[in-house]
């Protein structure tokens, strides 16, 4: 069994955008245990995708289409499979209603061409879009399954696990071979610091497989385990895990996509408790990844980029003297500034950064990616110092990181009755 991916759109073969969904589904097909043998990407030229699918249907036994589900002239692959299948579209009534009632939601009238998006080749089964207007086509050709989806990769993602995924595995289409990667996070050392810990299951013959991955300073470890069925990987996998967390210990901050405002977050949404920054280095990168996590709202107060020292002085009240003795990259000005936007938005907690983003360093040597963070509570003010290495972005991003995880940490720390 083969699975052929079709990527759509001119947009594509123009070279303007990557085919980032042929990517995404070759690896969850993988996890199936599904292998892809082809990749094509094709324009938005009618006979060109007639000729596509054609071939597809011939060499492959599941055909996943992505793209030219759309409103518009160009999205052509509804009338494409229909004209493959030798059937013609008729109209799903269920699927008006809710692209109808999407409109409604965001308080727009339906433009008439929506209607094309309720239609579907005869036969066909439709696939539910829960965020968008365009269902997915799912339909028997021949020996082989085609189905359909939007190119808008969060729709495309969301229908694949919730539609797609499923009947894959209810139609036996799956793999001999179940493929389950769990990915655990940490931040808060280096990759080789990690894998000290870890030798015996890094090493090449272990089963499962352990591999480490590094991205912007979090060192993801991911356990690869193949098996027959959910209950042999999960036996696999489990042990391994269990071995991975006592050895870390607390850096360990999530699991998969889990991102460390994910989990500060919910530690304060299970709290009830709220947080405030004081950004310099990082001028709001702390307080736009907390506001990302839906809910943020009752829990992030608010923060000041405090830039220049001008503004540490007037909008966070950091005496000059500090400044001028110490420099505003210091440890004394970084617990001030999170002591004191504390107290002004009246916080639970008060998270400050400053640092030399690069590329020059401070007048008086000390290097560019030296930054100091601080997390200040009813319990006292925590301050860590770091030198990055790296662009001035990654510097940014990193040291939003290590604020993060330091709020992370006096969470997981701090009893939190004592911290009111
Ligand atoms: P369409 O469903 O063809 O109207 O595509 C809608 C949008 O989804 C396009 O404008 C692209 O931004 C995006 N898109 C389409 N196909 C892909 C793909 N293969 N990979 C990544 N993004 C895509
Ligand atoms: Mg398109």
């Amino acid at each position: 069994m083969k699975a052929e991916i079709i990527s759509i759109g001119s947009e594509l073969t123009s070279g303007q955008n990557l085919d980032t969904n042929g990517q995404w589904l070759s690896r969850a097909l993988a996890e199936l245990g599904i292998i892809v043998g082809y990749h094509t990407t094709v324009s938005d030229q009618r006979d060109d995708h007639i000729g596509v699918l054609r071939t597809a249907i011939n060499r492959a036994q599941l055909i996943i289409m992505t793209g030219g589900l759309g409103p518009t002239q160009d999205d052509l692959t509804r009338e494409v499979i229909a004209h493959v299948a030798g059937v013609p579209l008729v109209e799903d009534p269920a699927s008006l209603v809710h692209i109808q009632e999407l409109f409604r939601s965001r308080n727009r009238e339906m433009p008439e061409r929506n209607r094309v998006q309720a239609f579907h080749p005869e036969g066909a089964d439709v696939v539910r879009n829960a965020r968008g207007t365009a269902p997915g086509i799912w339909m028997r050709i021949g020996q082989s399954v085609v189905v359909a989806l939007p190119g808008v990769p969060s729709e495309m993602i969301s229908m694949f696990h919730e539609e797609v995924r499923p009947r894959l595995i209810a139609a036996g289409l799956g793999g001999q071979n179940l493929f389950v990667q769990r990915k655990i996070n940490t931040f808060g050392t280096g990759e080789s610091a990690i894998e000290e810990q870890l030798l015996d299951l890094t090493r090449r013959d272990h089963v499962p497989e352990v591999g480490i991955t590094v991205s912007d300073a979090v060192i993801s470890l991911r356990i690869l385990a193949r098996g027959k069925d959910q209950s042999e990987v999960e036996n696999q996998i489990a042990p391994v895990e269990r071995k991975i967390r006592e050895r870390l210990g607390s850096l360990v901050y999530g699991f998969e996509h889990e991102e460390l405002q994910d989990v500060v977050m919910h530690l304060l949404m299970n709290r009830g408790q709220t947080v405030a920054t004081a950004e310099s280095l990082t001028a709001g990168l702390v307080s736009h990844r907390l506001a990302m996590i839906p809910g943020a709202s009752a829990h992030l107060k608010g923060g000041v980029v405090a830039y220049m020292n001008e503004i540490k002085i007037r909008e966070l009240g950091i005496p000059t003297e500090v400044i001028d003795k110490h420099s505003a990259v210091s440890a004394e000005v970084a617990q001030l500034m999170a002591e004191n936007v504390r107290q002004r938005f009246q916080s639970d907690w008060g998270v400050a950064t400053t640092g030399y983003a690069g590329p020059s360093g401070g007048g008086d040597g000390t290097p560019p990616g030296t930054v100091y963070v601080a997390v200040a509570s009813a319990c006292g003010t925590r301050v860590q110092q770091y030198t990055w290495g790296g662009t001035r972005m990654e510097i940014q991003s990193r040291t939003a990181k290590l604020a993060l995880n330091l709020l992370r940490l006096e969470l997981l720390a701090v009893n939190p009755n004592t911290a009111q």
